[in-house]
């Protein structure tokens, strides 16, 4: 392919990854942006693989490692429970990092590739692959405790090492000053040696920074590496000359960047205290999610004729579903549910919260796959204020989404997250197995209400109860 083609690709391309973004930012929209982001990927590859960058005698070697990646990212898509997505985002962002490390040690001790460079073009490209490998390392290290932490593997209590803060700035002091000796380095040999004490202490310091983080907090951890992975791209593109990498990579790293932001919003947090680790911690020790929470009143529970009953009964309904609704795979029972009271004029609605389940968009993902029409799925902040002109609020697997702990109690973990209002329903019915807590650990005091019922069982078999009901 003609250098001049391949840069009519890249272009091509670029609009595509944009319009793919843009497309993303709407569930009427994302089928097609999903669409503009594949194309735009395939020509992106072909035009790399068989781009001028490319000699025949390579060609070989990526297509063989073109195949065993594609056959590990098959056998993963098709395997992986919608449930583990976020695991296996922060793996794959894990691979971005590693990759950004990998190229960045072999664009230094390949001879050829530094040859072409001298002066002051040597010193930027010296910087690049120096600024490349420590981002890859951060973001590599990082990922796989946020992998580790997602899957339970690793707790997702905070660790707080005494004088974590000093221990950063001092690590980022000894990465500038290594920083400088690598550029002043008269061979590769010299170089060496200050590239992998800098590395080393980057992937500490990426172990550090999401060890530190505590449970509740891990949404904006996960978009936060999604874009230290983009950035991590970006060097890469820089490294190696490949416009096309540099702009997806800041495509990526700026809108990670901005999910992060708009997250942190959602959940009144403030973005420098989530990097700094700790914050909400200080008060009460989260416990591991699962731990049973402390009884502080009496719960009444209900069985899935009375649900379906008070369902029955009601004019309006707000179903808020949660990580518990996809871990029971429940979402196409209740879409069965919502047409059947909508067909007996039941005005039924959904409230998603921002970080309801353990990825960014995860309850409208399981919705959209069960076909739910859009038009009656609602952001937190579009339906709060409704919540008290509804009959019932039923909750369907979500527990920290609907903590009224998080306005009544300034000593709570969760303090300040904005909530979805449920309490403030004529009823609410909760749907979860026990009263264990949530994600963040925390007590729910919902469950004590007065206006609350328990509908205990787990979410799929218990709707399928309430649906027999409400067809007899
Ligand atoms: P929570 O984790 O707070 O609560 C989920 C509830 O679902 C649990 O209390 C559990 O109770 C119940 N549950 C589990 N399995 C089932 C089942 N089979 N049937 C019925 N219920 C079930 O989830 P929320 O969605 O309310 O809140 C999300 C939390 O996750 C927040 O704290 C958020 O910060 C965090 N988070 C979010 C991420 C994101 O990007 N969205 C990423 C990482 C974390 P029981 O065991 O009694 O059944």
């Amino acid at each position: 392919m003609s250098a001049s083609l391949s840069t009519v690709s890249y272009i091509g391309a670029t609009i595509l990854f944009i319009l793919s973004l843009g497309g993303l930012s709407n569930q009427e929209t994302s089928r097609r942006g999903n669409l503009y982001g594949m194309i735009g990927m395939a020509i992106a590859v072909l035009a790399t693989v068989f781009g001028p960058q490319v000699t025949a005698a390579g060609i070989p070697w990526i297509l063989g490692a073109m195949l065993v990646g594609a056959a590990i990212g098959l056998y993963a898509a098709r395997t992986v429970q919608m449930t583990q997505m976020p695991e296996l985002v922060a793996l794959m962002h894990s691979m971005v990092g590693l990759a950004a490390m990998l190229v960045g040690f072999a664009t230094f001790i390949d001879p050829e590739a530094s040859k072409e460079f001298t002066g002051a073009a040597k010193a930027i490209h010296e910087m690049e692959i120096y600024i490349g490998i420590l981002i890859g390392a951060i973001t590599f290290s990082g990922s796989i405790i946020a992998f580790g932490k997602l899957s339970a593997r690793i707790g997702g209590n905070p660790m707080l090492l005494p004088g974590r803060h000093w221990m950063n700035l001092a690590g980022l002091l000894v990465v500038i000053w290594f920083g400088r000796e690598f550029l002043n380095a008269h061979s590769i040999d010299e170089a060496m040696t200050p590239l992998i004490v800098m590395t080393a202490i980057a992937l500490l310091f990426g172990v550090h920074m999401v060890m530190a983080i505590g449970g509740a907090d891990m949404p904006v951890v996960v978009s936060m590496l999604n874009s230290y992975s983009g950035w991590a791209a970006a060097a890469t593109g820089f490294m190696l000359s490949n416009d096309l990498l540099i702009v997806i990579g800041a495509l990526v790293g700026s809108s990670g960047a901005i999910l992060s932001y708009i997250m942190c919003n959602a959940m009144n947090r403030s973005f420098i205290s989530v990097i700094a680790g700790g914050f909400g911690t200080t008060s009460v020790k989260p416990k591991a999610s699962g731990d049973a929470a402390q009884p502080a009143g009496e719960v009444i529970p209900v069985n899935a004729l009375e649900t379906a009953e008070m369902l029955r009964e009601a004019k309006s309904v707000i179903i808020v579903p949660g990580y518990g609704m996809a871990v029971a795979q429940a979402q196409h029972t209740v879409f069965e549910i919502t047409k059947l009271l909508r067909d007996k004029g039941v005005k039924v609605r959904f409230g998603i919260h921002p970080v309801a389940g353990r990825m960014p968009g995860h309850m409208n993902v399981l919705l959209a796959e069960a076909k739910v029409p859009y038009d009656i799925v609602f952001e937190m902040d579009e339906l709060n204020e409704d919540f008290p002109d509804t009959d019932v609020a039923m909750v369907i697997g979500a527990n920290d989404i609907v903590n009224p702990a998080a306005q009544d109690d300034p000593t709570s973990p969760i303090a300040g997250m904005p909530v979805l209002e449920v309490w403030k329903a004529k009823h609410s019915i909760v749907m979860k197995r026990s009263m264990a807590s949530g994600y963040a650990g925390v007590d729910n005091p919902l469950f004590y209400k007065d206006n609350n019922r328990m509908l205990f069982g787990d979410a799929k078999k218990m709707l399928d109860e309430v649906m027999v009901a409400l067809e007899a």
